[in-house]
């Protein structure tokens, strides 16, 4: 296990600036998602933790050893990318084992480590396979295996669920926590998908613009996101932002939403902020201080989304299935908990 520290980390490409100062230090058998919308710098960060691209400026440590020019072979780290690197006209057995017989382990150890990933990664039935005629699904797992088997004291993965169907991300996703729970080694996973980072991480790195917004568990990046950005990204549907206006400090705090209506509210020194909640956390209720009317309802299974408009401002309400709901085009009324209101800073959006 090894504890990586990133120290005023940046990388310029010519006059564009990928990534700026990132400060971040990720715990030994910590799992640490990087998670932000394409460009915003994720595999630029990990291409230098990996030592395939040098930074501009800042550090990085392993273990408090200084990472600066050393090459990727001798950092040992493993690196899955989106595309697999697998050695078609080799079979299962022999790409797991190809990295252990460069390291020159013994034939019982490597057959008794090929035997533990293939079982941990369900690969054990197709072990005597050539590589060339399975599906893409088993190609990215076999990636993984590959890197995993060698027991890399740091372990990162680019997007390697990205290419992979959506039933088969789901199983691969509780594949990759148990692989991390047995090994115990520090992983950094880069990814798009709030939700992957959510079920998987330990903590969220979530990053914009070659920036590091926030950084905590992903219960602490949902219910108090740093600024607006993270608001919005996480969550599925993201986080609901009205603007409003802080008024009323003897008859206790009060959110003045223009056509949704008036909330009250726990904090706030008055003046204009944008107002925040999950639309989860939404109650219908017909003597509720907000209302606006359904614009649309999406039924998906066991919940229907319900979108919801007042003058120019939308929302999301996601509600269980069974709830009743007003049609296209009614109002809708509904309370929310004061404590799950989050207000933002109109003009920084940053959280208040
Ligand atoms: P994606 O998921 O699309 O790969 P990302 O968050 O991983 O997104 P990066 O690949 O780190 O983003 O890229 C960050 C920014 O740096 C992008 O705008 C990209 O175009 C730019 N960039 C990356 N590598 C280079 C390079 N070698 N030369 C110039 N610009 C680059």
């Amino acid at each position: 296990m090894t504890e990586i520290v990133m120290q005023n980390l940046g990388k310029d490409f010519g006059a564009f600036t990928a990534l700026a100062e990132m400060d971040l230090t990720i715990g030994s058998g910590e799992f640490v998602a990087l998670l932000g919308p394409s460009g915003c710098g994720k595999s630029t960060t990990m291409n230098m933790i990996a030592g395939m691209l040098d930074p501009s400026h800042g550090e990085i440590r392993f273990d408090g050893r200084n990472m600066n020019g050393v090459p990727m072979a001798k950092r040992g780290v493993g690196f899955v990318f989106q595309n697999y690197a697998i050695f078609t006209h080799m079979t299962v057995r022999d790409n797991l084992a190809y990295g252990l017989k460069s390291q020159g382990v013994g034939r019982a150890e490597t057959n008794r480590r090929v035997g533990e990933i293939a079982e941990l990664l369900q690969l054990t039935p197709m072990l005597d396979r050539k590589a060339a005629g399975l599906s893409v699904n088993i190609l990215q797992r076999l990636a993984i295996g590959r890197s995993a088997v060698v027991e890399p004291a740091i372990f990162l993965l680019d997007e390697p669920l990205s290419n992979v169907d959506a039933a088969f991300r789901a199983v691969m996703r509780a594949e990759l926590k148990s692989l991390q729970r047995q090994f115990k080694q520090t992983m950094v996973y880069v990814t798009h998908d709030q939700l992957e980072a959510m079920t998987m991480a330990d903590r969220i790195a979530v990053m914009d613009h070659g920036k590091l917004l926030q950084v905590g568990t992903p219960l602490e990046v949902y219910n108090h996101p740093a600024d607006t950005f993270v608001a919005r990204f996480i969550g599925a549907p993201g986080m609901n932002l009205l603007k409003g206006r802080i008024t009323g400090a003897d008859t206790g705090l009060v959110a003045d939403l223009g056509a949704a209506g008036h909330c009250p509210v726990r904090t706030g020194q008055g003046g204009d902020v944008l107002f925040g909640f999950r639309p989860e956390q939404v109650h219908p209720d017909a003597n509720g201080p907000l209302q606006m009317i359904v614009t649309t309802v999406e039924r998906i299974g066991a919940r229907t989304i319900l979108h919801l408009a007042a003058g120019d401002m939308t929302a999301k309400a996601v509600l269980d299935s069974e709830t009743p709901v007003p049609d296209q085009g009614q109002p809708f009324r509904f309370a929310l908990d004061a404590d799950d209101v989050r207000l933002f800073d109109a003009e920084t959006e940053r959280a208040l």
